[in-house]
C-alpha cells in the first residue's frame, strides 16, 4: 500500500450523542419552503431535520449525529442547481451550507497564488474580496449566476461562458476539505493522494476501504456527469462533479489568475447560422488572440428578449434586425494599444465568414457592455416569464433546457438536429448558449402537457444521437435527480457498475443525497 493512495480521515474529538443545537426536528414545510426547491423547480415534500452550520465545527457535529443516528443526509449550497441535486428526498435530514461562509486565506505569493474560502462563500463574495483586496488577482470560473456557492461549483463541476478559455471548476480545484458520511474529514491536496498500483484505500469508520480504480471513460468535451479521475489518478477529482453522494465539502481552495488588463466584448450579427458558425471556427483558428469566451443566441431568442420590451434590447436589435443569430465573442488584452487590432481582426474574419461588421456592437467597458448584458439576460428571463403564464393553466409546465456539448467537429451537425428533432415535433424552442465549446442550451417552451411529453421524447432521441457523436448529456449542471435517466444512455452498465463501487467506497450506507447521480 504506497502511502499516497491512503486516505486518511480524521475523527471528531469525541462521539456526539447528543442532537447538536442546529438541527431542527420535523420542521414545518412552510417554515423551511425555501430549502425545499431549487432552480430546477423540482419540489421536496419535508424533510427529517434542517441544520445551516454556521461554523466547520458545527457542521462536523451535525454529520457526526446524523451518522450515529443512520440518518439519510442531503446537502445543500446556494440552490441556484437546474437538475434538482439540492432538492432533499423526502424525509431526509437536510444540511445546508448557505451560512458557511467566509474567506479562510489568500496566499496571494503562492505559485499558483490560491484563495480559501468555507464552502457556502458565494462566487459574488469570493469576487468582492479579491476586488478590495486584491485587485491584481481573478478567479476565471463563472457560471453566470454568482450567488452559486463554492461548494456548489466544485460539486457540480461548474463551467460557463469562459470554460472556452480557462475548462470547467475541475482545472482551478487545489484542495477541499471533505466531510465524510461517517462524520469523519478528509484534507485532499491536489497531487498528494493519487491511486497508486490501481488502487485507492479511505481509512474511514470500520477500518480501511480499498477503490479499484477502473477507468471511467469520459467524452473529450467539457462535461458534468459524474465521478470522474484525471490522468493523474487525482483522489481530489472523485469529489469533483460528485453532485454531494460522496461527502460534504467544507472548505475549498482555488487557483487564482493575475486579472486580465482588460476584455473586449463584441456582438456580431449573421443572416445565416452556418456563416455564424464559420465565424466561430476563425475564432478557433485565431491563436493570436485570447478568446475567452464564444456565445451563441438563435432568431428565435432575438423574439424572445424583443418581446422583453426593453429599450437596451431594442437598441441591440436596431443592429441586428432579422439576423438569424448572432455571436457574442469576449477578448482579453494587455494594453489599450492591441484594441485596433484585435478590432482589425475581427473585422476580416466577420468578412470571411459572410457577415456585415457593421452590424455589430463592441465595449471594453462594463457601461460599454450593458446594452449586449441585458439583451442576453432578456431571453432566460423572457422564457421564465412565458412558462410562469402557461403554468397558470397548466401547473405541472416546465421547460425543458439541453445541457448538451458535442466535439468541434460536430457542430453544424448538433445544431441541424436541434432544428430538424424539435422542429419536426411543432414545439416552440430557442437556442443559446457556449457555442465556442459546442454546447448548446436549446430552451423547448411546451404549451401543454402533450407538447412537455413530446419535448421529453426529442430530448431522449437528441441524447443518444449526441452519445454516439461523442457528445455528453450534461455540459455543467449535472445529473441530480432529473437527469438521472441520462445516465444509462452516457455510460454502458459496467461503467455505471464502477460508479456504484465509487459511491459505496465513500458511503457504504448509501445516506448522502440518495437519489441524486446514481441509484443503488
Ligand atoms: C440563471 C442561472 C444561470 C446558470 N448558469 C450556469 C452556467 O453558465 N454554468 C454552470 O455550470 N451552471 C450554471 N447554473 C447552475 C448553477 O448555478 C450551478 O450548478 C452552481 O454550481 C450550483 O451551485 P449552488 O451553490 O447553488 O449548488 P446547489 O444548487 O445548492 O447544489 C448543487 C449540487 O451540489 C451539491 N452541493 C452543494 N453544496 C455542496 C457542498 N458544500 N458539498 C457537497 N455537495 C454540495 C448539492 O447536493 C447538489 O447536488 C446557472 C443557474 C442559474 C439559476
Amino acid at each position: 500500500m504506497g502511502d499516497r493512495s491512503r486516505l486518511r480521515s480524521e475523527a471528531l474529538a469525541g462521539e456526539v450523542r447528543e442532537r447538536p443545537a442546529e438541527v431542527r426536528l420535523h420542521p414545518d414545510p412552510e417554515s423551511v419552503a425555501d430549502f425545499l426547491h431549487d432552480e430546477s423547480k423540482l419540489g421536496g415534500s419535508g424533510i427529517g431535520s434542517l441544520a445551516v452550520p454556521r461554523t466547520v465545527g458545527a457542521l462536523r457535529a451535525v454529520l457526526a449525529w446524523h451518522a450515529h443516528e443512520g440518518n439519510r443526509v442531503a446537502v445543500s449550497g446556494a440552490r441556484t442547481g437546474v437538475t434538482g441535486g439540492a432538492v432533499p428526498e423526502n424525509g431526509a435530514h437536510l444540511v445546508s451550507l448557505a451560512e458557511l461562509r467566509g474567506v479562510v486565506r489568500v496566499d496571494a505569493e503562492g505559485d499558483p497564488p490560491t484563495i480559501t474560502v468555507l464552502a457556502g462563500t458565494s462566487l459574488a463574495e469570493l469576487n468582492a474580496h479579491l476586488a478590495a483586496h486584491h485587485p491584481g488577482l481573478a478567479f476565471p470560473v463563472d457560471p453566470t449566476e454568482t450567488s452559486a456557492s463554492l461548494g456548489g461549483m466544485v460539486s457540480t463541476n461548474a463551467g460557463g461562458a469562459r470554460t472556452y478559455r480557462f475548462g470547467a471548476m475541475r482545472e482551478w480545484v487545489q484542495a477541499l476539505t471533505i466531510e465524510l458520511a461517517s462524520g469523519r474529514t478528509l484534507h485532499l491536496t491536489r497531487g498528494r493522494e493519487r491511486g497508486e498500483g490501481g488502487v485507492l484505500w479511505l481509512e474511514d469508520d470500520g477500518g480501511a476501504r480499498a477503490l479499484e480504480i477502473a477507468p471511467i471513460p469520459k467524452p473529450a468535451t467539457k462535461n458534468a456527469i459524474g465521478y470522474g479521475f484525471s490522468p493523474s489518478g487525482d483522489a481530489i477529482d472523485l469529489w469533483i462533479g460528485a453532485e454531494g453522494t460522496l461527502g460534504v465539502v467544507s472548505e475549498v481552495t482555488v487557483r487564482l489568475v493575475r486579472a486580465e488588463p482588460g476584455r473586449l466584448g463584441s456582438l456580431q450579427f449573421f443572416d445565416r447560422v452556418e456563416e455564424g458558425f464559420a465565424f466561430v471556427s476563425a475564432l478557433r483558428a485565431a491563436r493570436e488572440l485570447d478568446v475567452t469566451a464564444i456565445e451563441f443566441l438563435d432568431a428565435r431568442s432575438h423574439a424572445l428578449a424583443r418581446d422583453s420590451g426593453k429599450p437596451a434590447v431594442d437598441r441591440v436589435l436596431q443592429q441586428g434586425g432579422g439576423a438569424a443569430c448572432s455571436i457574442f465573442v469576449e477578448i482579453a488584452f494587455a494594453t489599450e494599444d492591441d484594441l485596433g487590432e484585435i478590432a482589425e481582426g475581427l473585422e476580416r474574419m466577420v468578412r470571411q465568414a459572410g457577415g456585415d461588421p457593421d452590424r455589430s456592437l463592441a465595449g471594453a467597458t462594463e457601461g460599454a457592455l450593458r446594452d449586449i448584458r441585458a439583451f442576453r439576460h432578456a431571453v432566460p428571463e423572457r422564457i421564465n416569464a412565458i412558462i410562469a403564464q402557461r403554468r397558470e393553466r397548466h401547473p405541472g409546465l416546465h421547460k425543458i433546457a439541453t445541457d448538451m456539448a458535442v466535439p468541434d467537429e460536430a457542430l453544424g451537425w448538433v445544431y441541424r438536429r436541434y432544428q430538424e428533432v424539435i422542429g419536426r415535433a411543432g414545439l416552440d424552442y430557442a437556442a443559446f448558449g457556449h457555442v465556442g465549446n459546442n454546447h448548446f442550451h436549446v430552451n423547448i417552451l411546451p404549451r401543454d402537457e402533450a407538447e412537455l411529453a413530446r419535448a421529453r421524447e426529442c430530448y431522449a432521441i437528441l441524447a443518444r444521437e449526441v452519445v454516439a457523436h461523442g457528445g455528453c448529456v450534461s455540459a455543467e449542471h449535472g445529473i441530480g435527480r432529473i437527469k438521472k435517466g441520462f445516465m444509462a444512455i452516457q455510460y454502458p452498465p459496467a461503467v455505471l457498475d464502477a460508479f456504484r463501487r465509487v459511491k459505496r467506497w465513500a458511503d457504504p450506507q448509501w445516506r448522502l443525497n440518495r437519489g441524486v447521480l446514481i441509484d443503488p
